[in-house]
């Protein structure tokens, strides 16, 4: 099934997206030097046919294209500062966590000061897309360097949208984390609202799921057990998109509102509403939001 691609990747996080978005490139052909701190991702890796390396700086020596998943910018900006010099001159780096706007332009300024290129590359999709290949790619960089990270992205995802210049693909993914965690949060009020009033989930459903309060989050995602048995409503909150991955992207949404001097007082509502949530439920979906706001509001349903 697979093709030999004669690029060498390095590919740096290999946790719950990253695995599995490098064991795609393998499966396509590439050759994958793969680095995680974590012996159990070393393993999975090695599982899944890629090289791994026990040194970042060694892994990048080697590749033609850097890829980097990781938990949040400071890291990748530390990451960065280890490997770049390490890198054979115009190596490509892309980096797909989800970071802010800021370090992104500053990830990809230490790039290129340091004679390589670079792309912020984030992604929509969840574990199940990376698992699947299907992720959807916001890209910010220059045309060039777009071009070149298509192939590979293509591999990883079912949809790549070059969005603009350095920090413009992490624009689009905080835009678009910020419109998930309101609508979430507006959806779970209005569900127990709909209990107060004697409205059952399937009629809620029923309606809202054609009328103009329909969203993603009902009919893709439905926070109550039911209407849309894959949602991890239907699974105790099993993650799905952890609430601490959503209190993160909306304390990166509310900076970005402060630092542009947008007037965005429901992004910075929703973040203070997800912070407050994340300090008991870190682990569980974001969906669980709505558990939250009916124990506020004195309700007794499960
Ligand atoms: P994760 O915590 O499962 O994986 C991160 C990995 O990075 C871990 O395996 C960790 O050991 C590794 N790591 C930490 N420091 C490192 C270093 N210095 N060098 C190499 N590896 C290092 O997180 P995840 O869920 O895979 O998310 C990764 C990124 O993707 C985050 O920025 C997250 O916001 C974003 N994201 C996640 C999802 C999701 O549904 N999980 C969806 C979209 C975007």
């Amino acid at each position: 099934m697979s093709t030999t691609v004669s690029k060498k990747v390095a590919f740096l996080g290999l946790g719950h997206m990253g695995g599995p978005m490098a064991a795609n490139l393998v499966k396509a052909g590439y050759e994958v030097l793969a680095f995680d701190p974590v012996p159990a991702a070393q393993d999975q890796a090695r599982e899944d046919g890629a090289t791994v390396v026990h040194d970042a700086a060694r892994a990048v020596a080697d590749a033609d294209v850097v890829i980097t998943m990781l938990p949040n910018g400071r890291i990748v900006l530390d990451v960065y500062g280890d490997i770049l010099s390490a890198a054979a001159p115009g190596t490509l780096f892309v980096d797909c966590s989800t970071i802010d706007v800021a370090d992104a332009k500053a990830a990809a300024e230490l790039a290129a000061a340091a004679g390589h290129r670079a792309v912020d590359a984030p992604v929509s999709g969840g574990v199940a897309g990376a698992a699947a290949g299907t992720l959807t790619f916001m890209v910010g960089g220059a045309e060039a360097d777009f071009a070149d990270a298509l192939p590979l992205l293509e591999v990883m995802g079912g949809k790549v949208v070059h969005c603009g210049g350095a920090g413009v693909g992490q624009a689009a993914k905080v835009c678009n984390n910020m419109i998930l965690g309101i609508s979430m949060i507006g959806l779970s009020e209005a569900i127990v609202l709909g209990e107060k009033l004697g409205l059952s989930h399937d009629k809620f459903f029923d309606v809202v799921s054609t009328a103009s309060g329909q969203s993603w989050a009902l009919t893709s995602y439905c926070p109550v057990p039911g209407p849309v048995p894959t949602s991890p409503a239907n699974n105790d909150y099993q993650p799905g998109f952890a609430t601490a991955l959503m209190s993160k992207d909306l304390g990166l949404a509310a900076g970005a509102l402060a630092a542009n001097g947008v007037d965005g007082q429901i992004g910075q509502l929703a973040a203070q509403i997800y912070s407050r949530f994340n300090q008991d439920e870190a682990g569980k979906d974001f969906s669980a939001i709505v558990t939250d706001i009916r124990k506020r509001s004195g309700g007794e349903r499960e």
